[in-house]
């Protein structure tokens, strides 16, 4: 079934993710930490006419990594070739890619932590020493040989750092990690994005929406298309705090960004388990669901808003989830 919370990228984001990405580190709203960084290695970089180091970044979904990366090519001059570790699945078609770029080059890849093996060791070399060792015929005749790379920046993406082999992680000379959004960046983004998109929006409107957006830029600009379509079909088009409020209800986005598996999650844990501690595995067993989606897209949100808490014997439901979820701590 199609979610609408998903922060998975779909067919329907890309409809409008060209206009809506910030192209340069100046309109990329939020993450100052990670911005402030960025802006002093790429600096850096320039004055020496050096190609920037490799960047890791990691956070969930739909946090902007993929812009984050365009940006960095866009401030660096020069070109993005985007890939992702899945799809890659011999070294050769690695090999093919990296021996294709021109120097300077940023290359994204995004999942990094599902190259396969062997194109992950490819990468070392490829990082280390820009070279690339390839193996030419079979058996005793077999030679490797050693191949020249231009110099290239390589962006990684991954939803958590952890899931990094370590040899692969410590290649990476920059290492960022994106955090949720703030409501009120939320609300900047939302406005830019209604803006590009030529829709009224009241400021309200506005803040209603990043509140429930869930931290994540992608879902706010989702939702707003999605409260656009009912202010036009069943307002005068603009949208309005109760325009917003009622659409989303009507989407089953609560009042604190969370669909249905959240309030799943939280329910199972209260009702199945006693509030915890409980293991996240056993919570998604109950519901369902994989245990690296609920680790990587669910729970993160979660505890972020201080409705999960983690403890060393495991995951408790805190006394704001017994609340927002209308039940009794007892
Ligand atoms: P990720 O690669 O982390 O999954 P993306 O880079 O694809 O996320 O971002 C998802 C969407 O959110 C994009 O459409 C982009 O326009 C928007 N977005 C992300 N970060 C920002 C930001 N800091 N400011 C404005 N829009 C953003």
């Amino acid at each position: 079934a199609k979610r609408v919370i998903t922060t998975e990228f779909t067919e329907e984001d890309s409809k409008l993710e060209g206009s809506l990405r910030p192209q340069m580190l100046s309109d990329y709203i939020g993450q100052v930490k990670v911005k402030e960084n960025l802006k002093i290695y790429i600096e850096a970089a320039k004055q020496r006419k050096e190609t920037l180091d490799h960047v890791l970044l990691f956070g969930p979904p739909g946090l902007g990594k993929t812009t984050l990366a365009g940006i960095i090519a866009n401030e660096m001059g020069v070109n993005i070739k985007i890939t992702s570790g899945p799809v890659i699945e011999k070294p050769g078609e690695m090999a093919a890619i990296l021996n294709n770029l021109q120097e300077g080059d940023v290359l994204f890849v995004d999942e990094i932590h599902r190259l396969n093996r062997q194109v992950e060791e490819l990468l070392y070399p490829a990082m280390e020493d820009f070279v690339i060792d390839i193996v030419i015929g079979k058996g005793a005749s077999a030679k490797s040989i050693r191949l020249d790379l231009p110099k290239f920046t390589l962006v990684g993406a991954t939803t958590r750092a952890g899931m990094l082999t370590p040899p692969l992680r410590d290649r990476f000379g920059v290492v960022n990690r994106m955090d949720f959004y703030t409501i009120e960046e939320l609300k900047t983004i939302i406005l830019r994005s209604a803006e590009v998109i030529r829709v009224e929006i009241e400021e309200e409107g506005a803040l209603e929406l990043a509140r429930r957006s869930r931290g994540t830029p992608r879902l706010a600009n989702r939702l707003l298309k999605r409260v656009r379509d009912f202010a036009q079909v069943k307002y005068d088009g603009r949208i309005t705090k109760e325009v917003a409020g009622f659409a989303l209800d009507l989407l089953e986005v609560d009042k604190l960004g969370l669909d249905h598996i959240d309030r799943e999650i939280l329910v199972t844990m209260i009702e199945k388990f006693g509030g915890g501690p409980v293991g996240i595995e056993a919570v998604a067993t109950t519901i369902g669901e994989d245990v690296g989606t609920i680790e990587e897209v669910y729970e993160p949100y979660l505890v972020q808003n201080g409705l999960i808490l983690r403890t060393p014997r495991g995951r408790v439901a805190s006394e704001l989830a017994y609340q927002h979820m209308g039940l009794r701590m007892d």
